[in-house]
């Protein structure tokens, strides 16, 4: 993994909102698959992003 000291949203499986695919707003872990050090492959929409680019502190 990345290295990020923890990751809340682990235990559910599920990738944290800011972290979601931007395509289709996908979260399951198993759905998105890191492709080098810092992008990730959504396998829903097919589509590749970064996460943690832009952390914007008012999403819910
Ligand atoms: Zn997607």
């Amino acid at each position: 993994m990345a290295g990020e000291n923890g990751r809340p949203y682990d235990e559910a499986g599920l990738v944290a909102y800011q972290d979601a695919c931007p395509g289709c707003g996908e979260r399951s872990q198993d759905l998105l698959i890191w492709i080098d050090s810092d992008r990730v492959e959504c396998q829903t929409c097919k589509g590749t992003y970064q996460p943690r680019q832009e952390v914007d502190d008012g999403i819910d």
